[in-house]
């Protein structure tokens, strides 16, 4: 192997184990998590230097700046010590040089924190949070989530701990409304919404209602003659909150450029529920039941089916934009400006 391949295929196993160490830091973060809403009193000692982490950005994502340097040594430290710990483990196995490097890099980004006094693209104040893209990587957006909704959004460079437990979304603090809730979709997913608690489900018979702008997530549990028209409704009622509003919506594949369009919106989070119109009463409870299954685990397209799923064709499609509906490039403008 010439020594330019050595070198690049040592530089990309220090990337990839630098990322596994903040997985492993991402474990920790859930663990602790638990351990703060444990009732043993021990526990939650154990754990309560991380909730200095989340008094210093809270609920609402105000920084409370005189939590500053407390933040400094009891999440920023933590983490660092974490990540040297995971790559200490590495030392019994792996080359010195490609431990050392995981180390040093480990440090530098240490040290930029730490320069920024923890106050990185992740932790600053965020009047309107943005809608995270999907990706793999955690954009700022992610990591915002999980300051607001702090029993979930856990991973925190990659979205590697939350996609495989099931933890990139908390609907426990959440309101949903389903529109068409009495069909065999609505049927199955309200199921699954009440067993993991969702704070609140009630039924509307369209997005063009008053109770609407409390709800945190609609679902169109059934095709609707105009998307657009109650998505539009829907932000019209909705589209201010902080952080922002979730749409689930049925799609038949006759529907596709106008989902396209609002699956890449920035004023929401779309996630379109491609299930054909043919599908009967038992595929559209499978349907419900695995996309809320992949939702729960980060999907934007959520698979409505192990086979025969036209992600692709959604994807390759072309969006249309809806007459009236304006082009933005963020929320923040729109909300903002409004
Ligand atoms: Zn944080
Ligand atoms: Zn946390």
């Amino acid at each position: 192997m010439s020594a330019a391949l050595e070198l690049l295929c040592a530089a990309v196993a220090v990337v990839g184990l630098f990322l596994a160490s903040t997985v492993f830091f991402d474990v920790v973060h859930l663990v602790l998590h638990r351990m703060l809403g444990s009732r043993s009193s021990v526990l939650r000692a154990i754990a309560s230097p991380h909730d200095v982490h989340h008094r210093w950005i809270d609920r609402e994502l105000r920084v409370n700046w005189e939590m500053q340097t407390a933040n400094v040594w009891c999440h920023l430290l933590l983490e660092y010590v974490t990540q040297l710990a995971f790559t200490a483990v590495l030392a019994l196995a792996l080359p010195g040089g490609i431990v050392f490097g995981v180390a040093a890099l480990q440090t530098l980004v240490f040290l930029m924190l730490l320069r920024d006094r923890g106050l990185d693209v992740n932790h600053r104040p965020q009047p309107i949070v943005e809608v995270a893209r999907p990706m793999f990587f955690c954009p700022p957006a992610y990591h915002a989530q999980h300051h607001a909704h702090p029993d979930a959004f856990f991973s925190s460079y990659v979205k590697a701990l939350d996609a495989t437990v099931g933890t990139a979304l908390d609907l426990r603090p959440q309101r949903v409304a389903l529109v068409g809730g009495r069909s065999a979709f609505g049927r199955a997913l309200r199921e699954r919404l009440c067993a993991v608690g969702a704070r609140d489900v009630i039924d509307l018979d369209t997005a063009d209602d008053r109770r609407a702008g409390d709800v945190d997530v609609l679902v169109l549990c059934r095709p609707v003659p105009d998307l657009a028209l109650e998505v539009e409704a829907y932000l019209r009622r909705a589209g201010r909150h902080q952080l922002p509003p979730e749409v689930w919506a049925l799609v038949p594949e006759a529907d596709v450029a106008v989902a396209r369009h609002y699956y890449g919106d920035r004023r929401l989070l779309f996630r379109p529920l491609l299930v054909p119109d043919r599908a009967d009463d038992a595929a559209l409870a499978r349907a419900a039941r695995l996309s809320f299954f992949f939702i729960l685990r980060g999907a934007h397209l959520p698979r409505t089916a192990w086979w025969g799923f036209p992600r692709w064709r959604f994807l390759s499609s072309k969006p249309a934009r809806p007459g009236g509906v304006p082009k933005v490039r963020s929320r923040a403008d729109v909300v903002l400006a409004a």
